[in-house]
């Protein structure tokens, strides 16, 4: 009897799942699938806040939850630890016997040093997969280390790409689950020296985690609302749940797959209308892969000052300034008003992420990575590549080509708040 080990990362589904697909019908083979929260990513910040906070906490305990309810339908189950992977890997190979471990490959430091040590603690195979984009590197009609520096470029070679894109068909079954395994512990973000965050009713919607809300985030956004049809046009807005798909906090942990998201606004192309918004979403998907990518070819650059550019530029770094940027206290609405969603919710529109991003670095003069950590703690779609990519890319030392740039945040309120409904949401006390 063969005895494997599925370590859930950052791909937390059963939807288009490639390595449990091809364990679906094996014979003689006992499934432990875990999920282990690392306990350093629940450690304090230079900065004294928590390197991730209780939104996202919430978020992924309840998508971790909501995976092992999927998998009991299955007829397997979910062992969920807490500690350091690699030695909790390494104790529960021992433990179990197992053949092999197969998991999601991750592409940044603090990941890859994971999957190092697992490496050197274990002998057994262990077998990293890529899931996490639209196309695998090895489809990339370039080698990484020709990954054109400029978005433009690489949207152009990828996009004729698309259409090779295919999902993995549902899961049906999966082999036996080991009930020596077998656990009901349950896990709160008090577990992790956090408290419960409490729900704002002016969010832009109530992001419960797990794949079932996610696909049913798909299916609203796409098939029920409709609202793929104008979102070229509402992209930039910043109150309530149409103006934009929210799919991003479920991408960031893999309960939603891209793949499953391309697939259905293709599907919703041929059936219902192809229009300018629903080209425009998949352009959009593009940039997450864009970033990813990004950090494969230069590492640990982008968590780096300079950044890709090896620019650094000077900081004044008044972390009391800091401090009222982050608790949304500056003086300039518009940035209040955002930073103070933020606090509140977890959550911020792309439009607002732009604008209090750069006045941080190029108006309060302090260092990206300070805003960076800030976003990393309190986004419920915190991705690391995504969000340090962006980062860079507002501090002038990652991929604008303009790295000069700097939004004029006055103007930017009042061309997309110019009624002041935004401002008037979030500074009401
Ligand atoms: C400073 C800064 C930090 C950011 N940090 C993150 C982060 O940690 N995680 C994250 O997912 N996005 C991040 N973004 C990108 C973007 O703001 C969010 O993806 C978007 O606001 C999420 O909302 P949505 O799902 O409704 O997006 P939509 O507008 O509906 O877009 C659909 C999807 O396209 C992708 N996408 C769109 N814009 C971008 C972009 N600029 N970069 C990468 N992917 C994009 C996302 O997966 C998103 O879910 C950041 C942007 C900035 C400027």
């Amino acid at each position: 009897m063969k005895k494997t080990i599925y370590w859930f990362r950052n791909d937390l589904r059963l939807h288009d799942q490639p390595v449990l697909k091809r364990l679906e019908y094996a014979k003689d083979i006992l499934l432990l699938p875990v999920f282990c929260f690392d306990e350093r990513l629940f450690v304090k910040t230079e900065l004294a806040f928590p390197k991730t906070g209780s939104f996202r906490t919430k978020f992924l305990i309840e998508s971790v939850f909501n995976l092992k309810s999927n998998l009991h339908k299955l007829g397997s189950d979910l062992l969920v630890i807490s500690g350091k992977p690699e030695i909790i890997l390494k104790e529960l190979a021992l433990k179990f016997k197992a053949d092999e471990i197969y998991a999601e490959k991750e592409d940044t430091g603090e990941e890859i040093y994971v999957e190092e040590e697992l490496r050197k603690n274990i002998t057994i195979p262990i077998y990293f997969h890529e899931s996490k984009t639209l196309l695998r590197t090895d489809q990339l009609p370039f080698s990484i280390n020709n990954l054109p520096d400029i978005f433009t470029n690489f949207r152009m070679k990828i996009e004729p790409l698309i259409d090779l894109v295919r999902i993995y068909d549902e899961l049906i079954k999966l082999p036996p689950f080991p009930d020596d395994f077998r656990e009901y512990e349950t896990v709160t973000t008090k577990s992790f020296g956090l408290p419960e965050p409490e729900y704002d009713n002016r969010s832009v919607l109530k992001f419960i985690g797990g794949e079932n809300n996610g696909l049913n985030r798909l299916e609203k956004f796409i098939w029920q609302d409709k609202s793929i049809l104008r979102y070229k046009e509402t992209r930039n807005e910043l109150i309530g749940e149409k103006y934009s798909s929210k799919f991003s906090p479920w991408l960031a942990n893999g309960s939603l797959s891209v793949r499953e998201i391309v697939m259905e606004v293709k599907r919703f192309e041929k059936e219902i209308e192809a229009n300018d918004s629903t080209y425009w979403l998949l352009i959009e998907l593009l940039w997450r892969d864009y970033f990813r990518f990004m950090a494969i070819k230069y590492g640990n650059k982008i968590f780096r000052k300079g950044g890709i550019k090896d620019k650094p530029q000077n900081y004044v770094n008044d972390f009391s300034l800091f401090e009222k940027w982050r608790t949304g206290q500056t003086g300039n609405d518009f940035v209040d008003a955002n930073m103070t969603e933020l606090l509140k919710t977890g959550f911020m529109s792309n439009r607002g992420r732009q604008n209090v991003a750069s006045y941080l670095c190029k108006h309060l003069k302090i260092d990206w990575r300070w805003g960076a950590a800030w976003f990393e703690s309190q986004l419920i779609d915190y991705d690391v590549t995504s969000n340090w990519g962006n980062w860079m890319y507002v501090a002038g030392v990652g991929n604008d080509p303009r790295p000069n740039r700097h939004f004029n945040v006055d103007k930017q309120a009042e061309k997309y708040d110019a009624d002041g409904k935004y401002r008037d949401l979030w500074l009401q006390s």
